[in-house]
């Protein structure tokens, strides 16, 4: 039996959904190295709640959750079906973490779609959001990858969507190629962290960078769910694209197989 491969996606701006660009043409060919996956799990820095909650609709929503961006991002639709099964799977895997199921609330955001829309482009496999439970520190959101990890024998797919360095008030628009040097520091600082043990990930809050580079957690955390599936898969993840971009952006990716 093949195991399904989780990643991580800096997924960056919105405007990649719509776009054409090394990033986007990496996550298309993420999505075409493996066989489709039977359902997706996908954890995104923009459903960013006090608890930890699953998507269990039968046809979620698509949340355009941004503002300032051109018409065609608002129009856009990504209509994958949800999987209350699968929902209802992660509740019975995690325990004893208790997950809510949400049947109206929240659907698909952009953390999610942007990304999908290049590795799944016709929306055929089902899709099912996890909360990010603000109100939990690092560790139990590395505990969450590690109960998820099983999820990748069933032919799961596990998408964690954020960004490792997200400042958007440091934003520099005339660089879209470049990061700041403490952009690129801490980017390659994280990359030591989980090339080496990435069961470490808290460590990287000692960084002189770590303010800068996180200074709120709800990009950086899908990253602990990465981390926590490569742990408990005794393995390490690869990068499998990786820069800085408009200075204060990394959209360095990993791929754990
Ligand atoms: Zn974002």
């Amino acid at each position: 039996m093949t195991t399904t491969p989780a990643v991580f996606v800096g997924h960056g701006s919105p405007m990649n959904a719509i776009e054409d660009n090394r990033y986007t043409q990496a996550w298309s060919a993420f999505g075409d190295s493996f066989a489709k996956p039977t359902a997706i799990l996908a954890i995104s820095a923009h459903w960013y709640i006090n608890a930890t909650a699953v998507t269990s609709m039968a046809h979620p929503r698509v949340i355009h959750d941004f503002y300032g961006f051109p018409q065609e991002l608002f129009d856009f639709q990504y209509p994958a079906p949800g999987d209350a099964k699968l929902a209802q799977h992660v509740g019975d895997i995690v325990e004893p973490v208790w997950v809510g199921l949400d049947d109206e609330t929240w659907g698909i955001d952009h953390g999610t779609w942007s990304v999908l829309a290049h590795m799944f482009p016709h929306a055929d496999v089902p899709v099912v959001q996890l909360a990010i439970d603000a109100s939990k520190p690092l560790d139990y959101h590395l505990d969450l990858g590690a109960r998820l990890a099983p999820l990748r024998d069933e032919g799961v797919l596990i998408v964690a969507s954020g960004n490792v360095v997200h400042n958007l008030r440091a934003i520099d628009w005339r660089s879209p190629e470049q990061g700041f040097d403490w952009a690129q520091r801490f980017d390659d600082d994280a990359r030591a962290v989980l090339s080496s043990d990435p069961s470490d990930l808290a460590t990287l809050a000692q960084s002189d960078d770590y303010r800068l580079a996180v200074p709120t957690p709800d990009h950086f955390l899908p990253l602990a769910y990465l981390a926590g599936v490569a742990s408990a898969s005794a393995t390490t993840p690869d990068v499998f694209v990786e820069g800085c971009t408009m200075g204060s952006l990394s959209m360095t990716s990993y791929v754990v197989r």
